[in-house]
C-alpha cells in the first residue's frame, strides 16, 4: 500500500492490469470473474474493443474545449438521454455526486423561484448520494456523515419504502419543494421497495407541486433490465440523475429534467470545467449504442433472474441466508450476520463481489457476462456462502 496516498480506502492486495469482458487479470497474470463491474461502471465489461476503438478516434480528433463553446457530441448525448428517459434537458458534469448536487441546486432554486426561501428535500434512510458536503448530507448513513459537521441542513428523513410517511410531512412542513430517492436503493442493502412506492410518491409531490428527484446513479443506464429502473412503473421523474455506467469507466455525470424543473437553471447558475466534454460524450455515445445494439437491456433482465433464481435453488433451506433480491443485474443476498469476509474469501476464489451495509453480498456484475459466466458465478458463490455459514 502506498505512503503517498491518503487513507482513504480499506483496499484489497491486488491490483488488475488488464482485462477483457467480465475477466480481470493482476500482475501475475491470473484471472478473476469479476461480478462487481466497478461498483456497477463497467456495464460493457472491461476493454471492450467498439469502446476502445471510439475513444481512440475520438482522443485522436479533440479531448476537451470546454462549456464555453458548442459541443456537437454533448449535445448528440442529451438529446439522445431524453429520447430514452422521456426528460427534456440534460446538464452534464463528472461524477453521481455532482449529478445529485446539479439534482439539489435545482430544487432549491425552484424553491426559492416560488418563493420559499428555506427549501427542504424529502430523503430516505439507507439512501446514499455521494461524498460531496451536500450529497453526504443528503445520504441516510451516519457513517458518512460522521466528523464532517456541520452537515448542510435543508434535508428531512423519513424511511425508505414508506409512502405515508411523506404524506404526512406535507400536512405540517410548508417548506418542501422535492423528494430525493433511489429507485432501488445500492450501498444501502439492494433494498426494492413495495410496487407502487414511486407511484405514491410521485402522487404526493403532483399534489404538493414538488418535484420527484430519481437517484439512478448506480440503477439507470441498463443495470436493472431498463434503460431506467424507473420504466419498471408507470411514472415519469421530474429530475433525474445518473454516473456510474453512464461512460463504461470513462466519468461522466448527468442530471436530465422535464417540465418546470428543466427550465430552472439560467445561465450562471451553474457549471463545469470537464462536464460533458468530446471524450466522456463518446464514451457515453458508444455506452448507449453498443447496449442497444446488443440487446443488452433484455440480456441483463435474463441473466439477473437467472442468478438469482439459481442462488435460491443453490442456497435453499439454509437458515443464514436471509433474503435474495434485486432487478435485473442488481442483486442482493442477506445473510443474517456480517459477511464482510466473504469479500476476501471471493478474490481468494478468484472472484470479485462486494458487501454492503454489513450484512448484504452484492453483485453488479458487467451487462455483458455470459450465461456460463454467470453460471461459474453462482456456483462458486453458493459454495462459498455454505462455507462462510457454516
Ligand atoms: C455511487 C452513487 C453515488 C455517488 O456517485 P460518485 O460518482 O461516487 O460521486 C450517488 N448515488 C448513488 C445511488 C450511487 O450509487
Amino acid at each position: 500500500m502506498s505512503d503517498y496516498l491518503m487513507q482513504t480506502y480499506a483496499r484489497q492486495p491486488v491490483a488488475f492490469l488488464r482485462g477483457e469482458g467480465a475477466w480481470l487479470y493482476d500482475e501475475r497474470g491470473d484471472k478473476y470473474l469479476d461480478a462487481l463491474a466497478g461498483v456497477a461502471v463497467n456495464g460493457l465489461g472491461h476493454a471492450h474493443p467498439r469502446l476502445a476503438r471510439a475513444l481512440c478516434e475520438q482522443a485522436a480528433r479533440l479531448i476537451h474545449t470546454s462549456n464555453i463553446y458548442r459541443i456537437p457530441l454533448q449535445e448528440q448525448l442529451a438529446e439522445r438521454l431524453c429520447h430514452l428517459s422521456g426528460m427534456e434537458r440534460a446538464f452534464f458534469c463528472n461524477s453521481g455526486a455532482e449529478a445529485n448536487e446539479a439534482a439539489i441546486k435545482i430544487a432549491r432554486l425552484h424553491g426559492h423561484n416560488r418563493g420559499i426561501e428555506n427549501p427542504a428535500i424529502v430523503v430516505m434512510e439507507k439512501s446514499f448520494h455521494g461524498r460531496t458536503m451536500a450529497t453526504l448530507s443528503a445520504t441516510g448513513n451516519r457513517k458518512v456523515q460522521a466528523g464532517f459537521e456541520p452537515l448542510v441542513t435543508g434535508f428531512v428523513r423519513v424511511p425508505f419504502g414508506d409512502a405515508e410517511a411523506v404524506d404526512k410531512l406535507a400536512e405540517y412542513h410548508k417548506n418542501i419543494v422535492a423528494v430525493l430517492v433511489e429507485p432501488y436503493q445500492g450501498e444501502g442493502g439492494v433494498n426494492i421497495p413495495e410496487a407502487g412506492y414511486l407511484a405514491k410518491l410521485r402522487h404526493i409531490c403532483d399534489r404538493n407541486g414538488w418535484l420527484l428527484m430519481l437517484d439512478e446513479v448506480q440503477t439507470g443506464i441498463g443495470r436493472t433490465g431498463k434503460w431506467f429502473a424507473f420504466q419498471h412503473t408507470e411514472i415519469q421523474p421530474d429530475v433525474m440523475s445518473l454516473a456510474k455506467g453512464l461512460g463504461s469507466g470513462v466519468p461522466v455525470g448527468a442530471c436530465l429534467a422535464r417540465g418546470v424543473a428543466a427550465e430552472t437553471f439560467v445561465p450562471g447558475k451553474h457549471g463545469s470545467t470537464f462536464g460533458g466534454g468530446p471524450l466522456a460524450c463518446t464514451a457515453a455515445l458508444t455506452t448507449l449504442q453498443v447496449m442497444d445494439e446488443d440487446g443488452l437491456l433484455a440480456h441483463a433482465d435474463q441473466l439477473g433472474a437467472f442468478i438469482r433464481a439459481d442462488l435460491s435453488d443453490r442456497l435453499q433451506g439454509h437458515a443464514g441466508v436471509r433474503a435474495i433480491r434485486g432487478q435485473g443485474l442488481m442483486i442482493g443476498i442477506e445473510l443474517d450476520r456480517p459477511c464482510g469476509d466473504l469479500v476476501k474469501m471471493a478474490l481468494a476464489e478468484k472472484l470479485l463481489i462486494n458487501v454492503t451495509n454489513d450484512t448484504v453480498v452484492r453483485l453488479l456484475p458487467p451487462l455483458v457476462m455470459k450465461r456460463e459466466e454467470a453460471a461459474l458465478l453462482t456456483e462458486k458463490l453458493a459454495e462459498l456462502i455454505r462455507v462462510f455459514l457454516g
